[in-house]
């Protein structure tokens, strides 16, 4: 303590100094007093000495009695304080010995309790403490392992790879090791991996006295780890796999493709040359054939009955034959011509109503055995359509509804506006075609597949023919059918005077084109 403290001893010493000095300095003070007298107011008055007295014994003497007593006073005073002030102090320092206790029982529990092994060491490796954590971790009992070297946990492993000798050499440059992942091994040989932190511990003097080792488990945290490591592992492997199997896939199908293009590209050059061929083949046909039909024709018109009778049947035959050769060379070289884009089309404004006439007295011109029915209405606007093409169209039309129809079969044949077309259709009461078949109709070289197919001669070009026609010219074309009971086929063309077509100018030529 740095506070002036006035000990009892020294107080004794004091006081019992004033006890000598003071007798001697009172009859010193009376021997100065009356020798002053004696010598220097020995003529002087009574009034003087009664002054000279006054002041000696009635102040002077009393001050000193006075100080002398207050200098005890302030010295016990002065004393009391000092003690109280040390009681204070003691208490201060018992209070704070007492919460240095408490805090280290505290920290002691708290040790004692932890979850982690915490474990004290010597510096020759012998375990000093041995808390509740480690207990439970390890499975050995405190008394069981006080005083035993700590490598009675090391795996003899991880004790053979040098690690002890590693963590005392880590103590001796830096005193500690922090966060070090290794192996343990429990009473009942359970391997336990542990995170452990080992620190230097020293006593008051600095000097090192042993270390303090902290484990926390982290079994299940590096198996979960391990066991995430390994998914990831596989993962990768497994995408990698894919990827691979992905990227061959790939470069299979980027084959496959450059093999196809190349096919479709000789298709497409083989599709050109058989169309020219095809074409080259058809006009060589058409003119030997047009020969032999006016051949035919004049023969057959020239026969003045001296021809036999059956010479003129098989010369009847021939002609027919040769006009559905004919007409199959024109098929062919009308659908090269479509898809060469080489059709020329000529629209122009004419009446539907006229041409259905024209069309159904060529029919009725040619002898067959059907009867028909014209359109009922009188007056029908005009269409802008080719009017050779749509006689085409028509033409072919009721050339099917005759030949899928029973001999003497009605063919309706009618006319009607609709908006801004006029819609043409022609009706049988034939065989009909089965739902199925219907979509694919009016596709090139379709013929439905029937039993007494072969008694109808055709080569399933004529719808598709009028398809291309009638689309070309901004119409369409379907057909409504029931099996064994006829069919409708309907096709629509604009009306003049409401087309884009008709607006650019009269009869401008257009061409049907392309593969479809
Ligand atoms: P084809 O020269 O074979 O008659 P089309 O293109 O004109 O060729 O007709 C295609 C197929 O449609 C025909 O084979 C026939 O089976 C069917 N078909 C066409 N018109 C009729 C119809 N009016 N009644 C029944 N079937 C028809």
């Amino acid at each position: 303590m740095t506070t002036s403290f006035l000990g009892s001893k020294e107080l004794r010493a004091r006081f019992s100094v004033i006890r000598r000095v003071l007798p001697f300095a009172v009859f010193g003070a009376v021997l100065v007093y009356q020798a002053i007298s004696v010598f220097f107011l020995r003529e002087s008055s009574a009034v003087i000495h009664y002054l000279a007295d006054l002041i000696a014994y009635g102040i002077i003497g009393p001050l000193a009695a006075w100080l002398a007593f207050d200098w005890i006073t302030q010295q016990i005073e002065e004393r009391e304080r000092a003690l109280a002030a040390k009681a204070r102090a003691e208490a201060e320092q018992q209070r704070a010995e007492e919460a240095a206790r408490e805090q280290e029982r505290l920290l002691a529990a708290v040790c004692a309790n932890s979850a982690d092994a915490i474990i004290g060491l010597d510096n020759q490796g012998h375990i000093t403490a041995w808390n509740r954590g480690a207990e439970m971790m390890f499975g050995y009992a405190g008394e069981d392992v006080l005083g035993k070297h700590f490598k009675m946990i090391v795996p003899p492993e991880i004790e053979a790879r040098g690690e002890m000798e590693w963590l005392s050499e880590q103590m001796r440059e830096a005193g500690f090791v922090r966060n070090y992942e290794t192996e343990r091994i429990a009473k009942d040989g359970r391997r336990v991996i542990v995170d452990l932190t080992r620190t230097a511990v020293q006593n008051a003097r600095g000097e090192i006295v042993g270390s303090s080792a902290i484990l926390r488990d982290i079994t299940e945290r590096v198996r979960t780890e391990h066991a995430i490591q390994q998914l990831n592992l596989e993962l990768e492997t497994k995408v990698a796999e894919r990827t691979s199997q992905l990227g061959a896939a790939t470069e299979e199908l980027r084959r496959r493709n450059s093999e196809l293009e190349r096919a479709n590209q000789e298709l497409q050059q083989l599709d050109e040359l058989k169309s020219d061929f095809v074409s080259m083949v058809s006009h060589e046909l058409r003119a030997p054939l047009t020969n032999i039909n006016g051949s035919i024709e004049l023969l057959l018109d020239g026969d003045s009955g001296c021809m036999q009778p059956e010479h003129r049947e098989m010369l009847q035959i021939v002609s027919e034959q040769s006009q559905r050769l004919t007409r199959l060379v024109q098929g062919i070289l009308n659908v090269s011509r479509i898809e060469a884009g080489q059709l020329v089309l000529q629209p122009q404004a004419f009446n539907m109503l006229s041409l259905i006439e024209r069309v159904i007295g060529v029919w009725e011109s040619r002898g067959v055995s059907n009867r028909f029915e014209r359109p009922r209405g009188m007056n029908l606007p005009s269409v802008w359509a080719d009017r050779d093409r749509t006689e085409e169209i028509l033409f072919n039309l009721i050339d099917n509804g005759i030949k899928y129809s029973p001999d003497a079969a009605t063919i309706r044949v009618d006319a009607e506006a609709n908006g801004q077309q006029v819609i043409v259709s022609v009706s049988d009461k034939g065989i009909g075609i089965p739902d199925e078949e219907l979509p694919k109709i009016f596709d090139k070289f379709h013929r439905v597949d029937r039993r007494d197919a072969s008694e109808s001669y055709g080569h399933g070009l004529g719808l598709y023919i009028c398809r291309r026609l009638v689309e070309a010219q901004g119409g369409r074309i379907w057909v409504d059918s029931v099996l064994g009971e006829g069919s409708t086929f309907r096709f629509s063309l604009p009306m003049a005077g409401r087309g884009e077509a008709e607006r650019t100018g009269s009869g401008r030529r257009q061409t049907v084109g392309g593969r479809r």
